[in-house]
């Protein structure tokens, strides 16, 4: 009677605690068979597991514990990122190769190091000596002796269990045995002391954040020193060779974040250059009204000028817009021009006929609304002087200037790369497919 009244008492007692979160880290070098034993903990065959080569993550509950393991690859190269997981982790658990005496060595310094962590000392360790159906494996005592596991625990003062086991021989409820009992005994020491555990998580993780903000101050402070040093530099020179250098526009071009998707670098674009085309066209205007026309003459020349300008403005951004709109059902388009253009050609090398007549006609017009490349002569850029001819857009490789170290160099002036309208980009999507093809 007194022990069912206890049982109840504990749990109840169990009942009522808080469910607990908790994060421990799967370490140890490439190859011991961590995957393999993350795998049969989730539940899942640990056959045919690939070496951790980053790291991976699993979720699962045990009890009132939440548990989060970090499996981290073991790689030499990579296991520098282990660091980075200490300060959340209240507990580790480092697996063994039993069977590979040749690294045993290895696996000794890399414990060493990775118990003498500030961060990690004082923290419980399990460890697995993992392949032990392998031939050849060493036993738990041999392990504890390559190690020198006794030293480096009481060293650092951490509890450690050691359990001989083998992660293959099964998964989920038919998992080793030794594995089960290990991460039930590490998850007890970690209950047994979880409020001093919990307090200084709370305090490594707070400090480390801090420690990783100030590393990116660092970082962006040096990064932007290297950045204005090179555009000094490139200021420097281009003086020296008497070019002139955007600062705005091209800078921040070369610098955006160079993984942006196409989309938002095109509208960035976009904007920059339309920005530009509006801070020329103002200039120019205020240039063409400081010039005070003394006569009748030079006013209305001027005037005219001026209306010209933003006609022909309007008239190229129409266009483009006719351009984009063509592009978009190019295909058909390509296929109406080309039947009418097989009847129509025949109606002109046979007139006479009434109906290669009609043909003829409808050929002009359906051709006097086709979207002609512009004529370098018609197409005037939106500057006053010098008049530059504005390539035909989209028929020959347009000049854009996007980045500077694409300027030719010694003749180039800056008014021959800008005010010039961008030709326009048009996404198509390509039959059956999902992908887009960007037509410039
Ligand atoms: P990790 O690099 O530590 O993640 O190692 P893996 O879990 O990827 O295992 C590396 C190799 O060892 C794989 O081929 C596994 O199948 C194998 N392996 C893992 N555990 C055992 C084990 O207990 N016994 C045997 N014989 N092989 C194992």
């Amino acid at each position: 009677m007194y022990s069912l009244m206890a049982n109840c008492c504990n749990w109840l007692k169990r009942w009522r605690e808080p469910i607990r979160k908790v994060t421990l880290i799967m370490v140890g070098l490439d190859n011991a068979g961590k995957t393999a034993t993350v795998k049969g903990i989730q539940g899942e065959s640990p056959e045919d597991v690939a070496p951790t080569v980053g790291f991976s993550k699993i979720d699962l509950k045990q009890g009132r514990f939440e548990v989060t393991i970090f499996d981290l690859g073991g790689g030499k190269r990579i296991r520098g990122i282990w660091k980075n997981y200490y300060a959340e982790s209240y507990g580790i658990i480092f697996v063994v190769d039993s069977s590979d005496v040749e690294r045993m060595e290895e696996t000794k310094e890399t414990m060493s190091e990775l118990l003498r962590h500030p961060k990690i000392s004082g923290k419980p360790v399990l460890v697995l000596a993992n392949k032990q159906d392998k031939e050849g494996a060493l036993a738990e005592a041999d392990v504890i002796e390559c190690l020198s596991l006794e030293k480096l625990v009481n060293e650092h003062k951490c509890l450690c269990q050691i359990e001989p086991c083998s992660a293959i021989i099964g998964y989920g409820k038919k998992i080793d045995k030794s594995i089960k009992k290990g991460l039930l005994w590490l998850l007890h020491i970690i209950a047994k002391d979880f409020d001093a555990l919990y307090e200084r998580i709370q305090k490594d993780t707070t400090e480390q954040k801090a420690a990783e903000e100030q590393e990116k101050r660092e970082r962006a402070e040096r990064v932007r020193k290297i950045r204005e040093e090179r555009e000094r530099k490139e200021k420097e020179e281009a003086e020296r060779e008497g070019r002139t250098i955007s600062d705005d526009v091209d800078a921040e071009l070369v610098i955006g974040n160079p993984f942006q998707p196409i989309s938002t670098v095109i509208a960035e674009n976009e904007k920059k250059i339309e920005k530009e085309k509006k801070r020329q066209r103002e200039e120019n205007e205020k240039e063409v009204l400081v010039l005070k026309p003394k006569t009748n003459q030079e006013q209305m020349d001027t005037q005219s000028l001026i209306s010209q300008q933003s006609n022909d403005y309007r008239l190229v951004e129409k266009y483009k817009c006719a351009l984009s709109q063509q592009l978009d059902h190019e295909d058909e388009n390509d296929q109406q021009v080309s039947e009418s253009l097989d009847s129509g050609d025949n109606a002109i090398l046979n007139p006479g006929t009434e109906n290669s007549k009609k043909k003829a006609k409808k050929l002009k017009l359906k051709r006097s609304h086709r979207v002609e490349p512009v004529s370098t002569e018609d197409a005037i850029s939106p500057q006053p002087t010098p008049v530059t001819p504005l390539a035909p857009v989209g028929w020959e490789t347009p000049k854009v200037n996007r980045i500077r170290k694409l300027e030719p160099l010694g003749e180039t002036r800056h008014n021959d790369f800008y005010g010039k309208p961008l030709p326009p980009l048009t996404l198509r999507q390509r039959p059956n497919s999902e992908t887009h093809d960007v037509i410039s």
